[in-house]
């Protein structure tokens, strides 16, 4: 079964996720747990972890298929001492966040090295956060997004992702997210050859991390390394590549989020893919 939604907003609380979530029509959903664009945000009230389970549950979602994302300044990879601290406390707090809310599913970008530093050094950082978050928390399982390579951001080849994955010590807690968008732009042309692009993923990382989807079309081109959304149809990707997806089993039981630009389109995007999964 395809479980599909879109990262719906939680302001006003956390709780009002899942009750955006439903009234768009989806069976999965993302959210940010604290505002994505400061460092620290106040504690999760007990209200509000109450009143979350409790809608998630009214409206029928279970903690697999939702999606949480970690703030945009977090960097696990950071090349300087102090900035890399900073993340790895921001994001120990995001993970736990996670634990309160009982979900079981962290997603976020690996990092970027800045050209301060080695690709490889920059990795084995992030390896080494993750490795650092998962001994202090347990239950959730940190999801690394690829990504479409934009600047010095990592994660925008498969082997990166794997290489992570390797130098992580709780194999069990650690899975990837895969953006169709990054995947497209990063250079994987999935259009003219999708099966060897998903082979390739299957073979360098294996289906059994993929933990989610981001579904969203592209407005750059292939290989163009610039991480620009567009709504489902309308960009480069096309509505005949989602459509294949859909009916791709490997893609089934896990959550397949939009990250599209135009939230009033989500009800009719997440119509539409559900009939192709038909
Ligand atoms: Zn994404
Ligand atoms: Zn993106």
């Amino acid at each position: 079964m395809k479980y599909i939604g879109a990262h719906v907003s939680a302001s006003g609380g956390v709780e009002f996720a899942p009750v955006n979530a439903h009234e768009i029509g989806a069976n999965a959903f993302a959210l940010f747990t604290k505002n994505q664009r400061q460092w620290v945000s106040k504690p999760l009230t007990e209200d509000s972890i109450r009143l979350f389970k409790e809608n998630c549950e009214k409206f029928g979602f279970a903690p697999e298929y939702i999606l949480p994302h970690d703030s945009y300044l977090i960097n696990l990879g950071h090349p300087e001492e102090e900035g890399l601290s900073k993340s790895r406390a921001a994001f120990l707090d995001e993970m736990q966040r996670c634990e309160q809310l009982g979900l079981k599913l962290l997603n976020f970008h690996p990092g970027s090295h800045l050209n301060k530093i080695p690709v490889e050094e920059c990795l084995d950082r992030i390896a080494e956060s993750i490795n650092l978050t998962l001994e202090k928390t347990q239950g959730v399982t940190a999801v690394i997004e690829n990504t479409a390579g934009q600047g010095s951001n990592l994660g925008n080849e498969f082997w990166q992702l794997k290489y992570i994955i390797d130098r992580v010590e709780d194999k069990s807690r650690v899975g990837v997210c895969l953006d169709t968008c990054h995947t497209f732009t990063a250079g994987y042309d999935f259009l003219n050859d999708y099966d060897n692009v998903f082979g390739e993923f299957g073979e360098v990382v294996g289906f059994e991390y993929l933990r989610g989807m981001h579904l969203n079309d592209s407005k750059k081109e292939l290989g163009s390394r610039v991480d620009r959304h567009d709504s489902i149809g309308k960009g480069l990707i096309g509505f005949a590549f989602f459509e294949k997806l859909m009916k791709d089993p490997r893609f089934d039981n896990m959550p397949l989020i939009l990250e599209t630009i135009d939230e009033a389109l989500w009800p009719e995007e997440i119509a539409w893919l559900r009939e192709q999964a038909q």
